[in-house]
């Protein structure tokens, strides 16, 4: 394969660190890339007004990938946050998330082979919201009085949860198409539609017409509380799961701690024309600029990009290089030390340098 241009965010806090360990990874592994770095979050807001700027959003539809450390949503300014916003603005409707135990990191569950297919694009996601005292909010009530009969307390807000036939049934194609392309046996639909009968109903019905079409995968349905319970029950019975967007935002960092470090936890946004590679953490700002936290999760969403990108050996090398490193537990950051002040933690970019070296052996 030929050189692969992909767009790189190195991100706020710690982002820039990682990013750069990943880099150095992601090349180890032979692969040519062609990085077209872009400013986000706080960096993009100082110099170019914006959080998410539109040559960005330009060079991610144009190189079809982009690697993204994590970005801090400014507080002030009224903008919502820059990952859901780059989630909508480029239709990145699947939000997968691998949850797997890795031998050597100290967990609670061993055995743990999830992964959580996240409907990233409605939901209460969509961002409809009618705030305390708003005359917009006033005229829903009146609204819903008057055709449903149904008075809502006056100190009330209102947030608009839209569930669409279109959406659901394509994240739900989307899950079993990945289920059968990575030999994984079993989806399981996850819901509330006994309660919510309209929106998660149609989810729940939307579910069960497209698993029709994949006779060789087992599908089965979970209300999203029982869910919970089982996943920390018997999360090694599950395999796939697919949910609309606020469940499949809290399951999937239940699911992570299922498997250990946040450190770990790594995932991807994928549309139908792009994708966007990240770590499940956030910016840690505590941290930032101390050379100190775990590179795996950027790495290993990186193996995911590679993936994408059809590079499939190299992203099972570097995928087994992690592991081994990991397994090792010498050249392993601090929070994957069975204490988190061990001195002989060591550092990201000695981290990632192990995982190169890992490679080559
Ligand atoms: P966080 O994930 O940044 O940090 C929480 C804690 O997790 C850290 O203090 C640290 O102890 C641990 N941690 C995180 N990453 C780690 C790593 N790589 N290695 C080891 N330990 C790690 O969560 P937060 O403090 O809630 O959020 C901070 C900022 O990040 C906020 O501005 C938030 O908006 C942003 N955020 C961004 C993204 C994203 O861009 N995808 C995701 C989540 C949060």
């Amino acid at each position: 394969m030929g050189e692969h241009k992909v767009t790189l965010i190195p991100g706020d806090g710690i982002g820039p660190e990682v990013a750069r360990a990943a880099r150095l990874c992601l090349e180890a592994t032979g692969v040519k890339f062609q990085w077209d770095v872009k400013e986000a979050g706080q960096e993009a807001l100082k110099n170019k007004g914006t959080p998410l700027p539109e040559d960005l959003l330009h060079s991610i539809r144009e190189n079809g990938a982009a690697l993204k450390g994590p970005v801090t949503t400014p507080v002030a300014g009224g903008f919502r946050s820059v990952n859901v916003g780059l989630r909508q603005r480029l239709d990145l409707y699947a939000g997968l998330r691998p949850a797997k135990t890795i031998p050597g990191v100290l967990s609670r569950y061993q055995n743990v082979d999830l992964v959580i297919m996240r409907e990233n694009t409605e939901d209460v996601y969509a961002g409809i919201e009618f705030g305390l005292g708003e005359p917009e909010a006033q005229d829903l009530r009146a609204f819903i009085q008057e055709k449903r009969g149904r008075s809502l307390p006056e100190d009330s807000t209102i947030s608009i949860k839209p569930i669409s036939t279109r959406a659901s049934e394509r994240i739900v194609r989307f899950a079993f198409d990945y289920a059968r392309q990575n030999h994984r046996h079993k989806v399981t639909a996850v819901h509330k539609a006994n309660v919510m009968k309209a929106t998660d109903g149609l989810f729940l019905n939307a579910a069960r017409k497209v698993a029709e079409a994949y006779p060789d995968i087992e599908f089965e349905d979970r209300m999203i509380d029982d869910m919970c319970h089982q996943l920390v029950r018997r999360p090694e019975h599950y395999d796939v799961l697919v949910l609309p967007n606020l469940y499949g935002d809290i399951v999937s960092d239940l699911s992570a701690g299922l498997v250990g470090s946040l450190g770990l936890a790594y995932g991807a946004n994928i549309g139908d024309d792009c994708a966007v590679f990240e770590a499940v953490h956030g910016t840690a700002p505590r941290y930032a600029g101390q050379n100190k936290v775990n590179p795996a999760a950027l790495i290993l969403s990186g193996v995911l990009l590679l993936r994408y990108l059809g590079e499939e050996e190299a992203a099972q090398r570097l995928q087994k290089a992690v592991y081994k490193v990991i397994a090792a537990g010498e050249k392993v950051t601090y929070d994957l030390k069975p204490s988190r002040d061990d001195p002989r933690a060591v550092g990201t970019q000695e981290m990632a340098q192990a995982i190169v070296d890992a490679l080559e052996e």
